[in-house]
């Protein structure tokens, strides 16, 4: 979103591509944009060759096959801008002219003729283009660690400030047996154990009772769980509930937008008070304990008592049972002006007028049951500048790189005073971005044509002030917004909610068989903490199709245990892990199935049948191999093997704490002038890091260690060892 802009200077940066479209040469590459950030693509115009308007689906293979043929003429990079300026939704944005007349922004103007408006693209069923089943899966964890299935696109609820609902407009939704489909193929793609349903109102979704059912059917036996974005309210009903009785939940999220009724409909979310306690009732009946609420304020015609109607609302629902009722979190954020929607005219609250009502209602949502998060000011300060910014931006947002921004969309890394500096530096007023627009103004996104008309935004502006509702298009009457030609472009709403047939997966259970693994954690994969690395496996497991047994509970996990944490950033050539299977494998089989799945740096070298209490048994010494930024002199060595006791300060968690060093010491000798070889004595508990002892040889604290290439040896003798735990498959 707009304020991941730096992120794009800082990406080009890194690269060393010149940050700035004009600057960029035959050699170098082509830099396109795209997504909802770019509806107003003006404030980051500079930065792009060309920027794709709206869904991309169809238009990036268009762009490719430019770009082939580009290569094959050897066409020039402007022949290859005029080409890609001739496909529709392609904005190039150095064909257009900003004009600015005593620093007022006047408008922007073609420098081709015929290139007036760039008009998005649309496509017109989901089913019509590709779908990425098999996504790339990181090893570390995410923050969307699932598999996103978009059950439909698009959304004519039509609240008047929402960006998302002129962008995606009309509705498209995917029939159940499809995508059901897509989640077989992505499950088993990727290993993942939860799927979302991915939409902008899933609770919309016009056959999601039945999809749910079907949903869970096919896919619980195989412990794969269903995560629910938030629910409509007036989405739940019994046959939901009990089968959101069967999955885990996260928080239930309610968006009633307005604290009162009467702001709710100058927005267009006419939800009554009612109808939001009923829904929070029915879902804390239905097990959910913590309920999310989010608020805007400073929405056009705000009150004090809309603010108070905020604090009432959020009291009343932790009561919905009583003194037992659930707990409230209520998040706050600034309405911003979005371009393209019936508020693009409105005015942002200023950075103290958002101030003064954010402390308005800390004083009173702090209480018991009632947790309060907003959004910090100043970030939406600046994503209101943005929003509806013009191409000066582009320098404001260089000059504010240059000043150390980053990541501007996390709130502890969010640095206003650069934005402040950069602003100073330009001479840029930013409050000014904030200010209400005349209706006749010229605004910087009008060449962008999203389909929805400046008539029909007109209009709901008009109803809005006038405290008029408009309904939802796909259960009423057209309301000609412009979006739909109703021939190809429409809503599309699922065929029919009925349910395939499902034959859930047969799960025969043998026993219960546990194999000890030997594996090898090497390269990047040293960077995986153990708890990644556990991800990895199970992923592996799932994707490889390994009869593993699963823990009980609400969040069922495949049975592989570990027998020690590798510290960050080691390597090993021995590591230890037990696996359940319910199913008799072939080690071998259970061996080349894992390695097929497991990513690179990660190898199982041996698997083998053993006992559960055997299998994670390790020896207590382990050898290390360390290679040193530096020689080091055999003196140090010798130095350090003289002491007794030698107390070094560490940190463990969040804590630095003392501890005695040199008793964990077995051997340390040099193999090279910059190899040390270390043997630790490693109990199940506490002990000492291999950096640790280097810490304390080269005399420096563990934090100001250089980096380091540690490799964990496999014990040298492992047979006699590997007699203890091992036990004949057919013993199993
Ligand atoms: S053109 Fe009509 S049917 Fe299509 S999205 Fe707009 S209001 Fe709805």
């Amino acid at each position: 979103y707009e304020l991941c802009a730096t992120n794009i200077v800082n990406i080009l940066d890194l690269s060393g591509i010149p940050v700035w479209g004009r600057e960029r040469g035959e050699a170098d590459p082509l830099i396109l944009g795209g997504g909802s950030a770019v509806a107003n693509p003006e404030p980051v115009a500079d930065f792009y060759d060309a920027i794709i308007i709206g869904e991309a689906e169809e238009a990036i293979l268009e762009v490719v096959e430019k770009l082939l043929a580009a290569k094959e003429t050897r066409a020039s990079r402007r022949e290859l801008l005029e080409e890609l300026s001739t496909l529709p939704g392609l904005y190039v944005p150095s064909f257009f002219e900003a004009r600015y007349e005593a620093g007022e922004f006047k408008g922007l103007f073609p420098l081709k003729a015929g290139y007036e408006k760039i008009r998005r693209r649309v496509v017109p069923t989901l089913d019509a283009v590709p779908y990425p089943y098999r996504p790339p899966v990181p090893w570390a964890e995410i923050a969307h660690d699932r598999l996103a299935l978009e059950i439909s696109r698009g959304c004519t609820r039509g609240c008047r400030f929402c960006q998302a609902s002129s962008l995606y407009r009309p509705v498209r939704e995917r029939d159940i047996p499809r995508l059901l489909a897509m989640a077989e193929e992505g499950l088993s793609a990727t290993g993942w154990d939860e799927v979302s349903f991915l939409s902008l109102s899933a609770g919309d979704y016009s056959c999601l009772t039945e999809l749910i059912v079907s949903f869970n059917r096919r896919f619980l036996p195989e412990k794969v769980a269903l995560s629910l974005p938030s629910l409509r309210v007036g989405s739940l009903n019994e046959t939901i509930i009990g089968e959101i009785k069967k999955v885990r939940k996260t928080g239930f999220t309610l968006a009633p937008e307005a604290g009162t009724e009467r702001l709710r409909q100058v927005i267009n979310k006419d939800i009554s008070e009612e109808a939001l306690f009923e829904t929070a009732k029915t879902a804390f009946e239905a097990g959910w304990r913590h309920l999310k609420l989010y608020f805007m304020i400073g929405l056009p015609t705000e009150t004090p008592d809309d603010l108070e109607g905020i604090v009432r609302l959020a009291r009343r629902l932790t009561r919905v049972k009583g003194k037992d009722g659930p707990q409230v979190n209520v998040s706050v954020s600034t309405f911003i002006p979005k371009p393209h929607t019936a508020f693009q005219w409105e005015r942002q609250i200023t950075l103290e007028e958002t101030r003064a009502r954010l402390s308005f209602l800390r004083a009173r949502l702090s209480r018991r049951k009632l947790k309060f998060k907003w959004h910090k000011p100043e970030q939406s300060f600046l994503e209101g500048v943005l929003s509806r910014g013009d191409r000066r931006l582009s320098a404001l947002i260089y000059e504010a790189f240059r000043r150390g921004a980053r990541l501007d969309g996390w709130s502890d890394e969010f640095r206003f005073e650069a934005w402040l500096e950069a602003a100073r530096a330009l001479g840029l007023d930013l409050s000014s971005y904030l200010r209400e627009r005349g209706l006749d103004e010229p605004l910087p996104w009008e060449h962008i044509d999203l389909g929805v008309s400046k008539g029909f935004l007109l209009e709901e502006r008009e109803r809005s002030l006038a405290g008029q509702t408009s309904p939802d298009c796909r259960f009423s009457r057209c309301l000609k917004c412009g979006a739909c030609d109703f021939k190809e472009i429409k809503n599309r709403l699922a065929k029919d909610c009925e349910v395939p047939e499902i034959k859930p997966p047969v799960r025969r259970e043998e026993g219960r068989f546990t194999y000890r693994l030997v594996y090898q954690k090497r390269g990047w994969a040293r960077f995986l903490s153990q708890l990644e690395v556990m991800r990895v496996f199970h992923r592996a497991v799932r994707r490889a199709g390994l009869p593993v047994a699963f823990s009980e509970g609400f969040h069922p996990l495949p049975k592989i245990s570990f027998a020690r944490a590798l510290p960050v950033g080691v390597e090993s050539l021995f590591e230890v892990a037990a696996i359940e299977l319910v199913k008799r494998l072939a080690p071998e089989d259970l061996k080349e199935r894992l390695n097929e799945k497991l990513p690179e740096g990660l190898r199982v070298k041996e698997v083998a049948p053993s006992i559960p209490e055997a299998a994670l048994l390790v020896p207590e010494e382990t050898t290390y191999e360390i290679e040193l930024p530096e020689p080091l002199e055999e003196e140090k060595v010798k130095a350090f093997l003289s002491r007794r006791s030698f107390v070094l300060t560490v940190r463990r968690g969040k804590k630095e704490k003392e501890v005695e060093i040199r008793p964990y010491v077995v051997s340390l000798s040099l193999a090279g002038p910059r190899t040390l070889r270390l043997v630790l004595f490693e109990p199940r508990e506490g002990g000492v890091r291999a950096e640790e002892v280097v810490a304390a040889l080269l005399g420096v604290a563990p934090k100001e260690l250089p980096p380091l290439r540690i490799l964990k040896l496999a014990p040298q003798d492992s047979e006699p060892f590997k007699e203890a735990f091992k036990r004949p498959l057919d013993e199993l």
